[in-house]
């Protein structure tokens, strides 16, 4: 199995969720062995920020990159479109200190690199396989990561509120590209009303609306279309947890399992991995050996709806 990249250069605009202005984002191609990195094209010769988990500085709302000094927030639900397609090479350039939050899911981006079409690239894809359990705690949150032979993502909430239906607070997703765009990509991010007034009030989360997010009060979930999926919150805790595993720099071989985790907790599980070397080796599948995670061919790929 190759390394890929996206076929031909595409772009894209849509809204910050902070500063509720226009951001630009372009996508391009690169060469074998470069990772994903993002660059700043409002920023005269600004240095390239590669997506590691190292750079990851604050992790208030979302994964936020800081490098000499120069951001790209909110970076979790395109990297989980980027891993989700299983992509090893792009560049990306956006026009802003956040990734636009489009309709706050994954799908947008799926649905922006599909048309850009892949490349089989002149080198082997690596992934990294764990072989260790490593766990992180932070109070009674929990994030894991076991040997497997392939990549399962098991997660559970636990919130004790009217929207939030008890028998829907875990799901799980046997990685494929096909089951990653059916089951996941198109569940949205969430958030309180009570604490969107706050953020507003800070001047944050200027460009947050029932557009991009599903909006929570007190009682019930205020979107009039409700949810794409009865479990849609755990489907995008798992969203964000594959796009906050990709900073690893690879895909990952193994089953993480997680309680209540965010952003900050998956970094922690990140980091902890690649602190020790014997957590994890970096393997390759030529044409003699069946990798265990499927992607789809190079074309073909189709997103419903
Ligand atoms: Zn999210």
């Amino acid at each position: 199995m190759n390394q890929r990249t996206i076929e031909k250069a595409i772009a894209i605009t849509g809204i910050g969720l902070h500063s509720g202005q226009p951001v630009d984002l372009e996508f391009h191609p690169q060469p074998v062995n470069t990772g994903i990195v993002f660059e700043r094209s409002d920023i005269v010769g600004s240095a390239p920020i590669p997506a590691s988990a190292f750079l990851v500085q604050d992790t208030m709302m979302s994964s936020n990159l800081v490098f000499g000094g120069t951001r790209v927030g909110t970076v979790e639900h395109l990297l989980s479109a980027i891993a989700g397609l299983g992509v090893d090479n792009l560049l990306i350039k956006v026009s802003a200190s956040e990734i636009p939050i489009m309709d706050g899911s994954a799908s947008p981006f799926v649905g922006l690199l599909l048309q850009a079409g892949f490349v089989e690239q002149e080198a082997l894809k690596k992934f990294l396989k764990i072989v260790k359990p490593v766990r992180v705690e932070v109070d009674d949150k929990w994030a894991e990561l076991h040997p497997y032979e392939g990549y399962e993502l098991n997660f559970e909430i636990d919130f004790d509120h009217p929207a939030f239906d008890k028998d829907f607070q875990h799901a799980q997703l046997d990685f494929s590209t096909q089951n990653f765009i059916e089951q996941l990509s198109e569940a949205r991010t969430f958030g309180f009303l009570q604490d969107i007034e706050t953020l507003r009030q800070n001047n944050l989360a200027l460009g947050g609306s029932m557009d991009n997010a599903i909006v929570i009060d007190d009682a019930r979930i205020l979107n009039v279309e409700g949810l794409r999926f009865a479990d849609e919150f755990v489907r995008h805790k798992i969203l964000d947890a594959l796009g906050d595993l990709y900073l690893i720099g690879y895909p990952i071989i193994g089953r993480f399992n997680a309680y209540k985790s965010g952003h900050a907790l998956n970094n922690m599980l990140v980091r902890e991995i690649l602190s020790d070397e014997s957590n994890f080796e970096i393997v390759t599948f030529d044409d003699n050996v069946t990798c265990p995670i499927e992607y789809l061919p190079l074309t073909g790929l189709i997103v419903e709806g």
